[in-house]
């Protein structure tokens, strides 16, 4: 008896399951029988807790050829540089001075391979890793006391303000619960009651890059013409279908026959042409810009697509991929857009979500002497007047995301870092120059009348790729 009812207790819990999942695909309009497709993890991005910014008091530099003449002068002899004999460490070409730019010759190796050196000129002691701290003194801003470095991490130095009469630091001790301070006598390093700040020692001259490259390939080598190019790319970018549903379509409907890799094969070669044209194009921006990241699959792995765009234009100002969420990308794409600028406007800024990369990466900007401020908005429900106030560019932002996603969806991920660039490329192309925009009344944000004129979108595009060209071949004559 018992067996039995197991068994048709079973039965019917099948059946109740069955019934569940039916009235849910009727509800959500999408088969609930599949398996959920794999779908980004949101991971949440560390939350740290980013302070102002220090007072940054630039030293004053010496000139090493004013200091070896005032040498000459008063001992009647010059400055030798440092003799190296045998066995002595060589201090590389690369290395000058900070404090006083004495070239490699005048500084002495301090202590071997630790990258400690010692210049000969000004004696000023300096690790190659942190020369930085030679040129400015960082001070903190509630006290004005000299910061301290307290901890070498991969990417950047923590300094702290480890004075005990700190504001900062008085305010936060005072602000503690009876609770909180018996447990911070327990474990003071679960606390974050000192003034901090992160400087970054990423490898990157911001506004350093240099002027646009003429690409190495030559369209007049693809076995297609313009408009079978134009075609190709109006079905693959404008309508998102996937390379496959492409070059079924241009068999079915256009009578041509092209390989799904061919297809993918050309419009690495457009990017790569259109690419130099849609990043130094002299765009005419508005003074509100917002940043976001999205997804994107790129050889099995979650990548992140950083977009920065002007709000009232709806143009993409920059869009890197990375493998991570990190500082040194926001850093890449905030400078992408800085280099749009002809001249930095004074009271720029940048509307991004709550992620503290980008509080980081205008400190690593104000480092270089480039400022500018970065308002978060956390979220869309957020009731503060923050969010309310930049709830319409958070909207602007998702639409975005939303349209590449719509575009990107069938392309089902990339099989290379260099395809993921080349659609993204593609995509902020007809983005800027060829998709019209509801919110612009209709128009494309980059008006050109060239393109505009055209009868289609397959002409237009290879009228876009005709500019690029003709644009490249100018830059590289002026
Ligand atoms: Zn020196
Ligand atoms: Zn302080």
């Amino acid at each position: 008896m018992y067996p039995q009812l197991l068994t048709y207790l079973m039965e019917l819990i099948k059946y109740q399951d069955q019934v569940i999942r039916t009235l849910l695909t009727l509800l959500i309009g999408k088969g609930m029988f599949e398996k959920p497709e794999e779908t980004p993890v949101n991971k949440p991005y560390r939350k740290l807790q980013v302070d102002d910014l220090p007072i940054i008091e630039t030293l004053q530099k010496l000139d090493y050829k004013v200091l070896l003449a005032e040498y000459l002068e008063k001992n009647r002899k010059e400055l030798k540089p440092v003799q190296r004999r045998n066995g002595k460490a060589n201090v590389p070409k690369s290395i000058n001075c900070p404090r006083c730019g004495a070239p490699s010759d005048y500084l002495y190796a301090n202590n071997g391979g630790k990258g400690q050196f010692q210049c000969k000129v000004c004696s000023c002691l300096f690790n190659d890793k942190s020369r930085y701290s030679k040129e400015a003194i960082l001070k903190c801003p509630h006290c004005s006391k000299t910061l301290e470095k307290v901890k070498e991490r991969k990417d950047f130095d923590v300094f702290k303000c480890k004075n005990n009469d700190c504001p900062y630091y008085q305010k936060k001790l005072n602000g503690m619960s009876s609770k909180e301070k018996s447990q911070f006598k327990k474990d003071p390093q679960a606390f974050k009651l000192r003034y901090i700040f992160r400087q970054f020692r990423i490898d990157f001259q911001p506004l350093s890059k240099s002027s646009p490259k003429k690409p190495k390939v030559d369209l007049a080598r693809l076995y297609v013409s313009p408009h079978t190019l134009g075609l190709i790319l109006t079905y693959h970018v404008n309508y998102g279908l996937s390379a496959r549903k492409t070059a079924a379509l241009m068999k079915d409907v256009h009578g041509v026959s092209i390989s799904h890799q061919s297809i993918l094969n050309y419009e690495n070669a457009v990017a790569l042409i259109l690419k130099p044209y849609v990043d130094y194009y002299p765009y005419e921006l508005s003074d509100q810009f917002c940043g976001d990241e999205t997804y994107i699959r790129v050889n099995g792995r979650w990548h992140y697509l950083f977009f920065f765009f002007d709000a009232v234009k709806k143009i993409i100002l920059s869009y890197p991929v990375s493998p991570n969420r990190d500082t040194a990308t926001a850093i890449r794409a905030i400078d992408d857009v800085l280099m749009k600028f002809k001249e930095i406007p004074e009271d720029l800024s940048f509307v991004v979500d709550g992620n503290p990369i980008y509080l980081l990466a205008q400190h690593f900007f104000a480092q270089h002497g480039f400022h500018f401020d970065i308002t978060q908005v956390i979220g869309l429900t957020n009731e503060d007047p923050v969010s309310k106030e930049h709830r319409p560019l958070k909207q602007v932002i998702e639409r975005l995301n939303r349209t590449f996603k719509g575009n990107y969806r069938s392309t089902h991920g990339f099989g290379s870092e260099e395809g993921s660039v080349s659609f993204v490329t593609l995509f902020v192309a007809y983005f800027n120059f060829l998709r019209p925009h509801a919110a612009l009344e209709g128009k494309v944000p980059v008006l050109n009348p060239e393109l505009l004129q055209l009868p289609n979108m397959p002409a237009r595009w290879s009228k876009l790729i005709g500019l690029a060209q003709d644009w490249i071949i100018e830059q590289q004559s002026a």
